[in-house]
């Protein structure tokens, strides 16, 4: 169960609910979030009268969560989590289009995709400075120098922007840089990794793992959320199947089901998902049908040039293209294209 402490409650009132539960056989984990503290309890219900806990000085509420996870389930919360990135909000009635490079190769390069997705309607700029690639061999990012080119081309665009980090070190270092930090598919479940983000203040951009359930995903937004940050968005990216022809299946009925369990913010990238350019303008359409509240896509101003993705990513006029077609499929479902310029 999670015991929510009222906003002004006093350390001693927490300390002895602390210690009640304690009495009772719990488990305790002091959970201090962005707003409140709460107090995760695991242990055997039947021997805690809840009443009473209840009713202690500086308790807002016991909830009794039967999910592994908490905090982030629509249990624990349920209105939806509207995260804010730079100055957009993911998760609101808005429709945010995340939009840019697989990898940051150039200032040129970049610029040059900066100035074309914010020309189209984009209000958040992704580039890889960490790619972390199956091949040792594959161009593995610029790293501090693509992280300043990136802040560099999100300011002169306007755009907000979000990077990849692998480990402690790029977290450290993107932190200084960007407004979100990514948490690629194969860091998933990277527990520390998740936690040193949870505590380093930025939003978070979780993708799931290759072959994560939706629990499984779910479980490591809690990490996130439980080393003190509720600002996570989820990403669906598809998960590793039989089928061979796309790079990965897009499973948006994860992205169907996910909204009901959690409360937090969920989008889909169909580059990743699909691997293949002609494929991400239907998928991308679906998702927005489906409910997603946002979308990451990969554009490079000169695919065939690309040093990464180049198959799945947009030209400037292919993603112009689709943000017309995404205005009415926003409209169709009651949600707008935030386009970043009112
Ligand atoms: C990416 O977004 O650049 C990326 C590597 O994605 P994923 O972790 O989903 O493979
Ligand atoms: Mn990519």
């Amino acid at each position: 169960m999670v015991v929510v402490m009222k906003l002004n409650s006093s350390p001693e009132q927490i300390a002895r609910v602390n210690g009640r539960l304690h009495a009772c056989g719990f488990q305790t984990q002091m959970i201090k979030g962005v707003k409140r503290i709460v107090i995760g309890a695991v242990g055997d219900r039947q021997s805690i009268d809840i009443t009473h806990v209840e009713n202690m000085p500086g308790v807002e509420k016991v909830l009794r969560v039967m999910k592994p996870y908490k905090l982030v389930s629509r249990e624990f919360k349920e209105e939806n989590t509207v995260v804010r990135v730079g100055p957009m909000e993911v998760g609101g009635s808005g429709l945010v289009v995340i939009a840019g490079p697989c990898a940051v190769e150039s200032k040129e390069q970049l610029l040059a995709a900066a100035r074309a997705v914010r020309r189209a309607g984009a209000t958040v700029l992704r580039g890889g400075a960490y790619k972390p690639r199956t091949s040792p061999y594959s161009f593995q990012g610029l790293e501090e120098e693509g992280l300043r080119l990136l802040a560099e081309a999100a300011a002169e665009t306007g755009l907000a922007c979000v990077t990849e980090v692998i480990d402690e070190e790029s977290l450290k270092l993107a932190s200084e840089y960007v407004d979100m930090v990514q948490i690629g598919a194969r860091n998933m479940q990277n527990f520390r990794l998740l936690q040193l983000a949870g505590r380093a203040g930025k939003p978070v951009l979780l993708k799931r793992g290759l072959s994560a359930t939706v629990e499984e995903w779910l479980m490591a937004a809690e990490y996130i959320v439980t080393s003190g940050n509720e600002n996570v968005i989820l990403c669906e990216r598809g998960i590793r199947t039989f089928e061979n022809s796309t790079r990965n299946t897009l499973d948006l009925s994860a992205v169907a089901l996910a909204k009901t369990l959690t409360h937090l913010p969920i989008i889909v990238d169909p580059s990743h998902a699909t691997g293949k350019r002609e494929l991400v303008g239907p998928m991308s359409r679906a998702a927005v049908a489906a409910g997603a509240d946002g979308l990451i896509i990969e554009v490079h101003p000169d695919p065939s040039a690309a040093l990464c993705d180049g198959q799945q990513s947009l030209d400037p006029g292919e993603f112009e293209a689709l943000m017309s077609e995404l205005r009415p499929m926003a409209a169709a479902v009651g949600r707008k294209l935030d386009e970043g310029r009112e």
